[in-house]
Order: structure tokens, then C-alpha cells, then sequence
């Protein structure tokens, strides 16, 4: 039998991860935590050992990049801060005013304020975009009439304002993946989880969606942790980059972004954004040879 998971809801002080370049970091201006991680592990039914040893402080308002090999726990770590899983051990606090039960198990008040978006975008074939994007509102029992203008808010947001009426399978990849992101963002979550959403997109297309997400960061107040594989991605859109090791996943490095709040283009080769890219090349060298070329 393993540990009980505890989930805790007393409020914890804000450690000193990330602050804004732009003022002093006195210990009053340090933002509230969205997420805090103690002692976290995670195995699955069948053994696998999936994270162990996850100490984390994630601030409010944050931009949070996650690296790591493949198989090493990161989307796990996604879903346990979303509530999907549970861990085995150790305490988890996110949003603490929204997390109301003290112990394992669904907790819908967490849920609604978190915003997933995957790799795949998950969209339902049938309804038009505009219709993919008010469903989470639907769920909720929200008014069609203000599920539709949320909706059509979203899509102007990710420039999709005209593709309303349009279907999934009418829409290139990176369409369908802001069509993704507005159905995160109709829901107004306070803390936005993204899985490798442009992993499967052309670099071109990636880099534009990379301008979009951090223009949307900084406009909407939201928390937001990324995973991704790629290392000039981390860069370009974090604030703070996690590297992690193989499996179990731990964290091996913290690496805080120094590069302008606002991110444009011309960044990615400034010799800065170059030096920091290899820092984190290096940490995943370093801890980071995959389950297969091990095997
Ligand atoms: P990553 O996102 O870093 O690629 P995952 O978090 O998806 O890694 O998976 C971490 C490890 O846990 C991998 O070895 C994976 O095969 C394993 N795993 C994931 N889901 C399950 C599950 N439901 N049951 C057993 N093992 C799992």
C-alpha cells in the first residue's frame, strides 16, 4: 500500500524563484505561490516510478518551462498539478484559494480554473470552432449567450476570429492548435498547462505561436507551465526553466530566464538567449539520456 497523498491548503510563503527584473526582490514584493510541491513522488499501479524528491515553488503570474528526456515524468507532473492524477506521496498545493478538499480525489473547485492544452488539439470533429471553444463553458452551465461571446472573445485572441463558422478538419495544424488554446483561455483559468502543444508543428509556425503565447501571458494574469522538448522554445517563453532528469523525474537544474518580459523575434540570436540555451543543452546532456538509449 503507498503513502496517502496529502493535499494541503494552508497558504505558503513565496519563495524566491522568479521575480521582475525590473524591481528590487524585497521579500514584500515576492508574488503568492500558485503551485508548491513538497517531497512529491509518483508511482503508477504497475511500479513504474514516474517522479520522485519534486520540491517546487511555482509564483503567481510565472512562466514556467519544463524540460526534460522523454519518459522522464513531465506530463505526469502536468496532470498531478491538474488534478487528473493524484501523487503517492508527498504534498501538492495549487491555487491554494481554490483548493477546497483536504485529501485525494477530484477537487471540481481546482479544476475549473486550470486550463490543459495537449499536443493533440483534441477538437471534436463536428462542432465548429466556435462551438469547440464554448464547450468547457457548456459543461459549466454557462449562458449560451455569454459561453458564445467568451468564445468569440478567445478566437479573436488567437486571431481565429474569422474561422468561427468553420470546421476542424477545414484548419492547418497551428489554426487548430489556437483553437486549442482559446478553449483554454474562454475558460479563464488562472493557471494555463500546456503539454508540447506546437510539438508537431513547422518551425515557422511554431515561432509565431511562441509570440502569440507570450503576448497572451502577458496580457491575461494566469500562471503558466510549459513542457517542451525544445530548448530555444524554453528560452523564448520562460520566465524560469526547469530541466529534469530521467526517470524517476527530478529536477536537476533551475534556471531563471534572463532575457526582456517582452519577447520578440530578434531575440532567439542575441548571444544571451545563445548562452542560455546551451546552459540548459548542457544540464540535459548531463542527466538526460532517454529510457531507449539506455536500454
Ligand atoms: P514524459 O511526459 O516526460 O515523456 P510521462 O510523464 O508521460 O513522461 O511518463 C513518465 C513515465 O511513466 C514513463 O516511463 C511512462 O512510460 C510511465 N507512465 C506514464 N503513464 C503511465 C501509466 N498510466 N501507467 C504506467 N506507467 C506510466
Amino acid at each position: 500500500m503507498g503513502q496517502s497523498p496529502r493535499i494541503e491548503v494552508a497558504a505558503v510563503r513565496a519563495s524566491p524563484d522568479v521575480g521582475d527584473p525590473g524591481k528590487s526582490p524585497t521579500a514584500d514584493a515576492q508574488p503568492p505561490l500558485c503551485i508548491s510541491a513538497r517531497g512529491l513522488r509518483h508511482v503508477f499501479p504497475d511500479g513504474t516510478v514516474a517522479l520522485d524528491g519534486i520540491d517546487l515553488d511555482i509564483s503567481e503570474g510565472s512562466f514556467t518551462a519544463i524540460l526534460g528526456p522523454s519518459g522522464c515524468g513531465k506530463s505526469t507532473l502536468l496532470r498531478l498539478v491538474s488534478g487528473l492524477e493524484n501523487p503517492t506521496v508527498g504534498s501538492l498545493t495549487v491555487l491554494s484559494h481554490a483548493v477546497a478538499a483536504p485529501d485525494a480525489g477530484r477537487q471540481p473547485e481546482r479544476a475549473t480554473r486550470i486550463g490543459f492544452v495537449f499536443q493533440d488539439a483534441h477538437l471534436l470533429p463536428w462542432r465548429t470552432v466556435l462551438h469547440n471553444v464554448a464547450l468547457p463553458l457548456e459543461l459549466r452551465h454557462t449562458s449560451p449567450a455569454e459561453a458564445e461571446r467568451r468564445a468569440r472573445s478567445a478566437l479573436a485572441e488567437v486571431e481565429l476570429g474569422d474561422a468561427t463558422a468553420r470546421f476542424p478538419d477545414e484548419l492547418s495544424g497551428g489554426m487548430r492548435m489556437r483553437v486549442s488554446i482559446a478553449r483554454a483561455l474562454a475558460t479563464e483559468p488562472k493557471l494555463l498547462l500546456l503539454d508540447e502543444p506546437f510539438a508537431a508543428l513547422d518551425e515557422l509556425t511554431r515561432h509565431r505561436l511562441d509570440e502569440r503565447l507570450r503576448g497572451l501571458f502577458a496580457q491575461h494574469r494566469m500562471t503558466v507551465l510549459f513542457v517542451t522538448h525544445s530548448l530555444s522554445e524554453a528560452v523564448f517563453l520562460a520566465d524560469r526553466a526547469l530541466v529534469m532528469s530521467r526517470r524517476p523525474g527530478r529536477i536537476v537544474l533551475d534556471h531563471r530566464v534572463d532575457l526582456p518580459k517582452e519577447r520578440a523575434a530578434f531575440l532567439r540570436t542575441e548571444p544571451s538567449f545563445v548562452r542560455q540555451t546551451a546552459i540548459l543543452r548542457e544540464a540535459l546532456e548531463k542527466h538526460g539520456s532517454t529510457e531507449d538509449e539506455r536500454s
